[in-house]
């Protein structure tokens, strides 16, 4: 009967440490024969990580990665990462250059092939996060430093999140997706330095410099301001904008709603996910269109019982109340 026992609690320590060691390494080794490229594997507690980079500078990704998935585990209770990724744990690719980075999304695409055209539109990014079939995301060095990766890792660790709760296989609105990713970065590392909003979107690049690497209070500060200067723009003309129109001022209110969503509860926050993805329509449209804003709508009313116009008055409310003013040099 001990004996028994042991086995069910081996098996079941087993399960619980959801170690993937063996696979891990074969995934490793496929892409490695068929990229070319000289690739290592090593595993987290909720993530496999593919280095075409020594060792030594993926580490601060690795802690980046796990780092914000504790901060979403923490907001929102949920401890088992099976319920988002299930039984395989995501990739997380590093690549010294973008070639590597080339040659892996021309191995998922002959692989996977998610949609016709996938490894050209990846090729056309610097980072990438992919949600099915092989959960997965994958950026490069040069220009990046593994100092500054570990912010894109963070930060795309955020997307795969929002994407993966209560999976839908469809879009998502641009202007949470992307203000809880650059919400997450910020809770995990106190900065936000990835803008998928910007550099080759939204924001032009003689402005990168005035929004590249900001402390957390410094991006609250400007938020505060927008909503003392009544100048901060309406959510519900927010909500309809393609990534490419999205700026700093409206990202800076777009991961701050999603820092109020989360300070009335997590639960709240994956509420509102889960139900504006019930709500989204059918048809696998890229476009904004009036199915999709009511669909948020919809959401806001079944968990924070408020239309856009009275949830903007509430997170005005608190801004005002929670986001101090700073002034003094940036600490880069
Ligand atoms: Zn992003």
């Amino acid at each position: 009967m001990i004996k028994l026992v042991g086995r069910v609690a081996l098996v079941l320590w087993c399960a619980c440490s959801w170690l993937q060691g063996q696979d891990a390494k074969d995934e490793a080794t496929e892409i490695a024969t068929k990229t070319g490229l000289v690739l290592e594997s090593q595993e987290s507690d909720h993530f496999v990580f593919l280095w075409g980079v020594p060792r030594a500078a993926g580490q601060p990704s690795l802690l980046a990665a796990e780092a914000a998935w504790s901060e979403f585990s923490k907001m929102s209770s949920v401890t088992d990462a099976g319920l988002l990724f299930g039984s395989r744990k995501p990739l997380i690719a590093l690549f010294a250059a973008k070639t590597g980075y080339d040659k892996f999304a021309d191995w998922y695409d002959a692989k996977f092939t998610p949609y016709p055209g996938f490894a050209e539109n990846v090729k056309r990014a610097v980072f990438w996060p992919q949600p099915t079939p092989r959960i997965a995301t994958f950026t490069h060095l040069k220009p990046n430093t593994p100092e500054s990766a570990r912010n894109i890792i963070a930060h795309e660790v955020g997307h795969l999140l929002v994407m993966r709760w209560k999976y839908h296989n469809n879009f998502l609105p641009p202007w949470f997706e992307e203000g809880f990713a650059c919400w997450l970065e910020a809770k995990t590392l106190g900065r936000n330095n990835c803008y998928c909003f910007s550099g080759g979107y939204g924001d032009r690049a003689t402005r990168l410099d005035k929004i590249n690497d900001i402390e957390w209070p410094r991006w609250k500060s400007s938020v505060a301001q927008q909503v003392r200067g009544k100048s901060d723009k309406a959510l519900r003309t927010i909500v309809p904008m393609p990534l490419s129109d999205l700026a700093a001022p409206e990202m800076g209110k777009a991961w701050s709603i999603v820092d109020y969503m989360a300070s009335q509860g997590g639960d709240k926050l994956l509420l509102f996910i889960e139900k504006f993805k019930a709500h989204w329509p059918k048809e696998i449209v890229f476009e904004h269109n009036a199915a999709k804003a009511a669909a948020q709508e919809q959401a806001l009313q079944d968990v924070f019982g408020k239309d856009f116009d009275s949830f903007d008055a509430a997170w005005r409310e608190w801004v005002l109340k929670n986001y101090k003013i700073v002034s003094g040099a940036a600490v880069k």
